[in-house]
């Protein structure tokens, strides 16, 4: 599926970028960063149109953004301190988020599927697809399907906890999916809602591999074998994602890029998708970069600010070697095809 904008006479590769906090981060008051911000979120302190972190919708369209995934992320530790529960918190986010997307409904529109993501981009609007990071707010069946109606189009199965659903890469690489858990990838899969399994323990995600049904995303995790992070994924992960016809997000977040260097380099980035299409191909390929979920520590030396800067790595991809068609199929079509196979 092609998807050209030509502007004078070039032709621009759109984005689809799988992975940011920025709805989350709206909230926070970057000068005077409390935890109970979160769980206090009545009016944001800043703006989705117009903002000072990664992502607004200025930067969205200098990006040339085809659609947006923004993830509502749910801190379940501080939920009981607060009393409120994970639930509770999840539809605080989510009211908020569509209030910022109705506010600015001239310019952006939110999505969940192929359908209304093509009518957004055709009249001209950005997408925004809704997702939640931690699956823990799910404690029955009868609210996965009620967060299916509220348009939720992926969810993160676990943050950095361990809960009722599975164990992350942060607790125990070697204990995955509980018997919830399975349960809740299969009904996920079967009323179209997508399956992230970045932040899951490898035996978690050897577990969704084992029963899925529909191709998984990894929307945030690079290649272990080029940084040793838990986070990362090890080649063997890699090629499972990609037997399963799924994507795995390569992102610009310093320490998932390199042990030894806090600086985000396009070679970096580059050298990554490059190990990851050595081993499996250039079908498994997507951008999820994590904006606004993670801080920089070099900003003044970074090759990536924020997201306007990605058409730099377009250009990075063509000089290392990487065809037309491959560059859009890493920055958008590759994750096209998962979200018609799961979302229609
Ligand atoms: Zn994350």
């Amino acid at each position: 599926m092609a998807v050209y904008y030509a502007v004078s006479g070039r032709v621009i590769v759109k984005l689809i970028d799988l992975h940011a906090d920025t709805i989350s981060s709206l909230y926070y008051d970057p000068l005077n960063w409390q935890v109970e911000q979160e769980f206090l979120l009545e009016q944001p302190v800043a703006s989705l149109d117009k903002n000072l972190l990664h992502i607004d919708l200025d930067k969205l369209r200098q990006a040339n953004s085809l659609a947006q995934f923004f993830v509502l992320w749910l801190n379940l530790k501080n939920c009981d301190k607060y009393r409120i529960s994970p639930w509770q918190l999840f539809m605080k986010q989510y009211n908020l988020l569509r209030e910022q997307i109705t506010k600015y409904d001239e310019q952006i529109n939110l999505v969940n599927n192929l359908a209304t993501l093509f009518a957004a981009s055709k009249s001209n609007k950005l997408a925004a697809f809704a997702c939640v990071e931690e699956g823990g707010f799910i404690e029955n069946e009868a609210q996965l399907y009620t967060a299916k109606e509220l348009g939720i189009s992926y969810i993160t199965l676990v943050w950095n906890y361990e809960t009722h659903i599975g164990v992350p890469a942060a607790v125990d690489q070697s204990r995955g999916l509980k018997e919830f858990g399975f349960k809740m990838v299969e009904l996920m899969q079967q009323i179209g809602i997508m399956v992230d399994v970045s932040h899951l323990s490898d035996q978690g995600v050897h577990d969704v591999l084992k029963i899925a049904t529909k191709p998984i995303l990894a929307t945030h995790s690079n290649a272990r074998a080029l940084c040793n992070h838990r986070r990362n994924l090890p080649d063997e992960l890699i090629t499972g994602i990609a037997n399963n016809g799924g994507v795995i997000g390569v992102n610009c977040v310093p320490y998932f890029l390199s042990e030894h260097d806090e600086t985000i380099r396009i070679s970096q980035m580059v050298a990554h998708i490059r190990h990851i299409y050595n081993l499996s191909g250039e079908d498994v390929l997507a951008i999820g970069n994590d904006f606004d979920g993670f801080h920089a520590t070099t900003p003044e030396l970074d090759d990536i600010r924020n997201i306007t800067d990605m058409p730099k790595l377009i250009a990075g991809l063509r000089d290392a070697g990487f065809s037309e068609r491959q560059i859009e199929k890493i920055f958008y079509g590759n994750i096209l095809r998962v979200i018609e196979s799961n979302l229609g």
